[in-house]
């Protein structure tokens, strides 16, 4: 489904520099933001930048002195967050991917089949603009 890896559960890096690179495209390509938490010689942890988001990535040196890869949560999780709301339920990224979860969308389909379900699913309330937003971008004729 959606917002898997992009990387390699152990995947290896020859450079900090590299990897940095590869976790902002993920950051672009599913819409979130990290921080880093701890960054040393020898160690790099990256979380989401929401609070109390799953999301984190770990590296590390192993024994040939490689930087190597360790997912720790590959998604994020969204649900319960009521602190998040704004940041992300309105964000048309989300909604999109969230909604094409759990349907398929026609022209039948309405902006309020999208509200509820992701109150229902998420209990969260998403505005209508943004729901008729998403609606138009998913619509397969
Ligand atoms: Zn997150």
């Amino acid at each position: 489904m959606n917002s898997v890896s992009p990387l390699e559960p152990r995947e290896i890096f020859q450079d900090w520099v590299t990897l940095r690179i590869k976790i902002e495209e993920w950051q672009i390509r599913d819409d979130f933001a990290f921080t880093v938490r701890v960054k040393d010689n020898n160690r790099v942890d990256y979380i989401c930048r929401i609070n109390g988001c799953d999301w984190r990535v770990f590296a590390s040196r192993n024994q040939q002195s490689e930087i190597q890869l360790k997912i720790l949560h590959e998604r994020h999780s969204w649900i319960g967050r009521a602190r998040t709301k704004r940041e992300v339920h309105n964000s048309q990224a989300w909604l999109r991917r969230t909604v094409l979860q759990h349907l398929f969308v026609t022209r039948e389909t309405t902006a309020r089949e999208i509200i509820e379900l992701l109150q229902v699913n998420y209990g969260v309330m998403v505005n209508t603009e943004a729901a008729r937003l998403a609606r138009s971008a998913l619509i397969k004729d």
